[in-house]
């Protein structure tokens, strides 16, 4: 693969850094990410991912955009409302970067579609909003030795997951092995917008760090965060031997 000049500039920033390099920017414009959800997460997620090169980004959200998204999903402004969110994401990606090939999932993930989706893919980013479809994507994520990188929000906590089912790690239903009573979400819980952007970031980092194979330590830990003290902790999550077959196999 050969860098253009004018991406040696562009990227200059970031290719000057020891960990990243000519090499290394390669492997950022050859990487394959794929975001699921468009929300307060996919968002900051996906512009930053543009941003620093990725060469394929997937996108998936079958939604469109709403009035009430519009304080925390900052792709989106008033003329968007009523549209469908990955058109439009798909628009801003290549208004950043007409040469990164983005693919389009106007669906819902589901069990039909998961494998015809997610296998194109060699890191996926969740930052959907409900519990089924987050054991769906760790299920296929684990069968198929892919790295997951989760997110989730609320109120003004976050948390950061990452695994990389090619080594012995966790996984997300180690964490939680049932669907709690009580889905918490943003449509019941409210959510303050400078949060999703801190948690979308934190996945952009942790996937640029996945590109270039940067040594890792938050892999098989959760980093939660409560953004009203500005705290942050790193948790180790421990395998559960109960889990579901696929993971406690290893
Ligand atoms: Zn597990």
């Amino acid at each position: 693969m050969k860098v253009s000049n004018n991406e040696l500039r562009r990227f200059s920033k970031q290719i000057i850094l020891k960990n990243v390099g000519i090499a290394g920017q390669k492997k950022i414009f050859s990487a394959k990410v794929l975001v699921v959800g468009i929300g307060g997460l996919g968002c900051p997620l996906i512009l930053y991912l543009a941003n620093s090169g990725v060469g394929n980004i997937g996108i998936v959200d079958h939604d469109k955009v709403d009035i009430t998204n519009l304080n925390r999903q900052v792709l989106f402004s008033s003329k968007d409302i009523g549209k469908f969110k990955a058109k439009q994401a798909e628009k801003i990606i290549k208004s950043i970067n007409k040469k990164i090939n983005v693919f389009v999932y106007k669906e819902k993930i589901n069990k039909k579609n998961i494998e015809s989706i997610l296998n194109k893919f060699d890191i996926i980013c969740d930052g959907t909003d409900n519990f089924k479809t987050r054991y769906l994507i760790n299920d296929y994520c684990l069968k198929n030795k892919k790295i997951l990188i989760s997110a989730a929000i609320n109120k003004f906590d976050g948390q950061i997951f990452k695994f990389d089912f090619k080594k012995k790690t966790p996984c997300f239903r180690c964490f939680m092995p049932e669907i709690p009573n009580m889905e918490d979400n943003c449509d019941t819980e409210g959510i303050i917008s400078t949060l999703a952007g801190i948690a979308g970031t934190i996945q952009a980092n942790e996937v640029i760090k996945s590109i270039l194979s940067v040594k890792d330590n938050l892999l098989g830990k959760i980093l939660i965060f409560n953004s009203l003290k500005a705290e942050f902790r790193k948790v180790k999550l421990p395998k559960n031997p109960d889990c579901i077959k696929e993971c406690t196999k290893k």
